[in-house]
């Protein structure tokens, strides 16, 4: 079975009621593969359930448009419904903002455009949803480096079809203070580990974070303790406390010069790099960008979560995030899409490929 381009709307419902959580996304990768290969403009490379479509019209330039196909875990929201309320039409359920919508609107473009001003890679991947080790675009790029050859990346991730450029990276750190233990009946006999913690504490309180201003964009930052554990029991001095602690950085440093922030930061207490992302400078100054963004006339704005486009800025490939849907209802129970977003994609999406 194909799926049916004709119509966004139905496309979208359609897509969103193949169910692919991440690792079950088999049955709809086949049913992309099979559509895109209905296009003759397009080369299709498959791996597992990622793939890339590929024009080969021997433009000057190549762009990069990605989406993932997998969702997070269903919660009684499919099928897909569409809902006419007064103002607007919205597709209700999973998957509909992250990011079936954008997807949909990618499968449309890849069929419909066969001539673009640009060559174009339209890269379809899996398990985005789960730890970055499964991750498809990571894996492809690995097996297929070839294939990632371009000079600017659109990733349709949801942004309320604005523009949203680069990402803040992430860093998470154990800050542990070791003491003695005792009896809590004779604690002048020990040291107390989580007291020992204050300064460290205060310091995170009363920190200000900065916001950064990198190619135009302000991106915020913040530092946080995420966790904390300590004590064995409650008559014991506990001789250990670690604090876990969260630092989001603007895409000027990388997480090599964040770690060496939070080292100094917390200097005199044991600093331990459990996970780090480095994030993505937004690049805009460069003239594809500039027809991007001028083509969505949509005004720019900074991405603070992590998202794949790291992994173009790691390879040296200028991306922003674009696409359909509210990200701050990702994943929610009541994720919906304003059908006004899918068509607002399409055309920004278009006029840029076509040079319209
Ligand atoms: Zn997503």
């Amino acid at each position: 079975m194909t799926l049916n381009t004709a119509n966004l709307v139905e496309l979208t419902l359609e897509i969103c009621n193949v169910e692919s959580v991440s690792g079950s996304e088999a049955n709809l990768a086949d049913q992309i593969e099979r559509t895109l290969k209905t296009a003759s403009h397009l080369s299709v490379h498959r791996s597992g359930n990622a793939m890339v479509a590929s024009t080969n019209l021997g433009r000057a330039k190549r762009v990069l448009i990605a989406g993932h196909i997998d969702t997070v875990p269903v919660a009684g929201n499919l099928p897909a419904t569409l809902h006419h309320f007064e103002r607007e039409q919205v597709i209700l359920g999973r998957g509909t903002v992250d990011m079936k919508g954008g997807v949909a609107v990618m499968l449309k473009l890849a069929l419909e455009l066969e001539n673009p001003v640009f060559d174009v890679s339209w890269i379809f991947y899996d398990n985005e949803e789960v730890a970055s080790e499964l991750n498809g675009l990571g894996r492809m790029v690995r097996e297929t480096p070839e294939l990632f050859a371009g000079e600017f990346a659109v990733l349709c991730e949801p942004t309320s079809a604005m523009v949203e450029g680069g990402c803040n990276g992430t860093i998470r750190v154990e800050v542990s203070a070791k003491g003695t233990k005792a009896h809590s009946a004779r604690p002048w006999m020990g040291e107390n580990a989580i007291h020992k913690l204050t300064p460290a504490l205060q310091s995170l309180s009363s920190y200000e974070p900065q916001t950064v201003s990198v190619d135009g964009l302000e991106y915020r930052e913040s530092l946080n303790a995420v966790l904390a554990s300590a004590g064995i029991a409650t008559n014991v001095i506990p001789d250990l406390a670690t604090l876990t602690v969260n630092y989001r950085f603007a895409p000027d440093k990388s997480a090599s010069e964040a770690e060496a922030m939070l080292r100094e930061f917390f200097s005199g207490y044991e600093v331990v790099v459990t996970d780090a992302a480095e994030g993505a400078r937004p690049g805009l100054n460069t003239e594809l960008a500039q027809a991007f963004i001028a083509s969505t006339k949509t005004e720019v704005r900074p991405k603070y979560g992590w998202t794949d486009v790291a992994r173009f800025s790691a390879l040296g490939i200028p991306a922003v995030n674009y696409g359909p849907g509210d990200p701050s209802l990702a994943h929610a129970d009541n994720e919906s899409v304003p059908v006004g977003h899918l068509f607002d994609c399409e055309q920004g999406l278009r006029g840029w490929l076509t040079g319209n």
